[in-house]
C-alpha cells in the first residue's frame, strides 16, 4: 500500500498548488502527517510565541485523485489513525475561549501509548482520534491558509472526522487537490483552549469519486447519521447555512415541500459546534438516518 510522505506539504488550499501525489478512484493509502506546528516544538523549552505560525497546520498534498472531475464530490473514507508516542498543547495569550487569562506562555508535552493521553501522574485520557485538517482545493481565485475551515473543508476541527467516518468533499478541479494533516490525539466540541493534543502519526483513508451528488460544503457520514457541515465569521451565519444545506437535503431526498422538510429537520435534527477558536467557526447538523431514503448521502 502506498505511503504519502510528509515532505511534500501545502500551507494554503488553491487551484495553483502542483499535485504532489497520485491515487487512483478508490485506492486506500496511508497519508503520514507532521503535528500542526510542523514539528517546531520539540520540547517544553519551546513555547508558542517562540514559533512560526505561518507554517501551522501544514497539509500533507496536494493528492491528485483521478477521476475526480468539478462538480464531483470527494469521499474520504478514514479507515485507521495512529499515533507517535507523544503529543502537545500549549497555552499562550489569547489563546482560545478564555486566552486572557494566560499570562505566560506555556508547552505541556503529553506522552501516548497503549490507548491513551497521560496528561498528567494521576489523569489518563482515552484517546478520541481525529483529523484537524482535511480539505480539497477550493473555487478558482481563492487563495485559503490551511489553518482556516470554509466550503473546500481545511482546518474543520471537527470530532467526527475520524476512523468509521466518511467525509465528503466539493471538487472544484480536476483531481480534486486533497490535502490532509493536524491529527488530534484527543478534543472536545469547540477546541476550547485552541489546541488538541496535537500529534504526528498516520493515517489510512480510502478515496472514492461520486459523480452523481453534488455537494456545497462537507458533510460527514457515520453509520447511523449525515452531519452538514459550514464555516462563517460568526457562529450565527455557520449555523443558518448548515440548516438551510439539511433542509434541502431532506427536502430533495423525501421529496418534500420546504415547510414540511423544515418541520421535520426541526423533529429531528440538531445543531452542533465543532470549533470556535479558528477565524471562522464550524457547525454541523446532525441528521440522523430516520428513514431509509436518507441512508446515504
Ligand atoms: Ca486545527
Ligand atoms: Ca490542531
Amino acid at each position: 500500500m502506498k505511503v504519502l510522505s510528509n515532505e511534500h506539504v501545502i500551507y494554503y488550499f488553491n487551484q495553483e498548488n502542483t499535485a504532489q501525489f497520485q491515487v487512483e478512484d478508490g485506492e486506500t493509502f496511508w497519508v503520514e502527517t507532521d503535528d500542526c506546528y510542523s514539528g517546531q516544538i520539540t520540547d517544553e523549552s519551546v513555547k508558542r510565541p517562540d514559533i512560526d505560525i505561518s507554517i501551522m497546520d501544514c497539509s500533507v498534498g496536494p493528492i491528485f485523485v483521478h477521476g475526480a472531475l468539478p462538480g464531483d464530490t470527494l469521499c474520504v473514507e478514514i479507515l485507521a489513525i495512529q499515533f507517535a508516542p507523544q503529543g502537545v498543547m500549549v497555552t499562550s495569550k489569547g489563546l482560545g475561549v478564555l486566552g486572557e487569562r494566560i499570562e505566560q506562555p506555556d508547552t505541556k508535552i503529553i506522552p501516548i501509548r497503549d490507548g491513551f493521553a497521560y496528561f498528567s501522574d494521576s489523569i489518563r485520557l482515552p484517546l478520541t482520534p481525529m483529523i484537524g485538517v482535511c480539505g480539497v482545493a477550493p473555487k478558482a481565485g481563492l487563495n485559503i491558509h490551511c489553518a482556516v475551515p470554509g466550503d473546500h473543508g481545511g482546518n474543520l476541527d471537527t470530532k467526527l472526522i475520524t476512523v468509521g467516518s466518511r467525509l465528503y468533499l466539493p471538487v472544484e478541479q480536476e483531481g480534486a487537490g486533497l490535502a490532509i494533516g493536524d491529527l488530534h490525539a484527543c478534543m472536545g466540541d469547540g477546541e476550547l483552549s485552541g489546541t488538541g493534543i496535537e500529534t504526528p502519526g498516520r493515517i489510512c483513508i480510502r478515496t472514492t469519486v461520486r459523480h452523481d451528488r453534488p455537494i456545497s460544503r462537507p458533510v460527514i457520514e457515520t453509520r447511523d447519521s449525515l452531519y452538514f457541515l459550514a464555516s462563517a465569521a460568526t457562529l450565527d451565519e455557520a449555523i443558518h447555512t448548515a440548516v438551510a444545506d439539511g433542509a434541502s437535503f431532506l427536502q430533495e431526498k423525501l421529496s418534500l415541500n420546504f415547510p414540511d422538510a423544515y418541520r421535520l429537520l426541526s423533529a429531528t435534527c440538531d445543531i452542533q459546534i465543532s470549533q470556535v477558536v479558528n477565524d471562522w467557526k464550524t457547525v454541523r447538523l446532525h441528521c440522523p438516518k430516520f428513514d431509509t431514503k436518507i441512508e446515504t448521502l
